[in-house]
């Protein structure tokens, strides 16, 4: 049977940043999991501007598995990028993609392939049982989780979890920015693919260091709003902006209407000019309108840049430096040798 250049079954997709001291531990635990897997399967790493021994590392065990692939960015320039990277050199019509430390688990991967064989179009991984620091990370990530579940309306428990099993058309439309590869199952669902999660192992970090700090809280946050306005009014804009507008205009012109008809009864009494001075009437009048044009104009901005957003094409958020083995066959369907299991 010749594989020769047929196009994967399953593509992984890995980020990679200054993990030496997983890379050996990764290359082993893909080799047992590989085999067990739908063939062909290709992985591509992501190196993102290792500054350690990773992309050495990544070019060795290449040599040896046709089926590693390898994106090298020019620098670092974050996981949602890579992951992003890795899911456009990926050919498969089924993607996994994982974190390079191995607190994810290569061998949920075929329970992970089930679920889609069920007729969903992503699975998420939730980490139940979580090995990483309550404080720091547990918590705030239970905060965010909530958060966004609430904010969103797309309730599953961890979204932080790089293990999760997309169809790949779930994917095409997007581009990802900041710490956004988290929101993927969200934008999926409002896009119509059927969501679901799965508990995943979880393990902690047995070599290197974790690549974040609490700053990423306030990263996610950000991220959180931009989906949110982005998913409810990325297409009109002006509906957004428009209602405070409508309501600003409205409470000008009232107070402008209530400002006039004093004006003219008090003409008609005869009353001194004075009282001019002493009502903020006229002042609100004139803040609220110009406030709701203010409004108006933005959204008429915003529509103009939504056409920008929606027709440019192409633009990406990393500059590829190289590809490695990416000309070369996919693995060929091999049964497990004894012993790996
Ligand atoms: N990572 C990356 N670029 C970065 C930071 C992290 O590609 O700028 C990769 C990292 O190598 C790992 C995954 O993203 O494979 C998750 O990173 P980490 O384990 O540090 O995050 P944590 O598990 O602590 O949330
Ligand atoms: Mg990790």
């Amino acid at each position: 049977m010749s594989t020769a250049a047929a196009t994967p079954a399953i593509s992984l997709v890995i980020p990679v940043f200054n993990e030496e001291e997983s890379l050996g531990a990764l290359f082993d635990a893909l080799d047992r999991a590989v085999p067990t897997l739908p063939q062909p399967v290709e992985a591509v790493l992501v190196d993102d501007g290792s500054r350690d021994r990773s992309l050495t590392l990544l070019r060795e065990a290449s040599r040896t598995r046709p089926w590693l692939k390898v994106v090298r960015f020019r620098r670092n320039f974050g996981q949602t990028a890579a992951i992003a990277a890795g899911i456009d050199h990926a050919r498969a019509p089924l993607l996994v993609a994982l974190d390079a430390d191995l607190q994810n688990d290569p061998s949920d991967i075929p329970r992970l392939l089930a679920r889609l064989d069920e007729g969903y179009d992503v699975v998420s991984g939730w980490r139940r049982d979580r090995k990483d620091k309550a404080v720091t990370r547990r918590l705030p990530s239970m905060v965010a989780n909530w958060l966004i579940g609430y904010v969103t309306g797309v309730r599953i428990h961890d979204y932080g979890c790089t293990l999760k099993a997309y169809r790949r058309w779930v994917l095409e439309p997007y581009a990802l920015y900041g710490e956004m590869h988290r929101f993927i199952p969200i934008y999926a669902s409002w896009a119509g693919a059927r969501v679901t999660e799965m508990e995943v192992t979880h393990h902690a970090r047995h070599a290197g260091q974790s690549k974040y700090g609490l700053s990423r809280i306030w990263k996610v946050l950000l991220d959180l709003l931009t989906v949110t306005f982005l998913g409810g009014y990325s297409t009109k804009p002006i509906y957004f902006f428009g209602r405070p507008a409508l309501v600003l205009c409205l409470g000008g012109l009232a107070s402008g209407f209530v400002f006039v008809a004093q004006f003219i009864r008090n003409h008609l009494l005869d009353i001194p000019g004075q009282w001019i001075q002493a009502t903020t009437l006229l002042q609100l009048a004139v803040f609220l309108f110009s406030l709701g044009v203010q409004f108006l104009l933005m959204g008429l901005l915003g529509e103009i840049l939504i056409r920008t957003y929606h027709e440019s094409q192409g633009k990406k958020t990393y500059l590829v430096g190289e590809l490695i083995n990416f000309d070369s066959p996919v693995a060929p369907h091999r049964e497990p040798d004894n012993g790996e299991r």
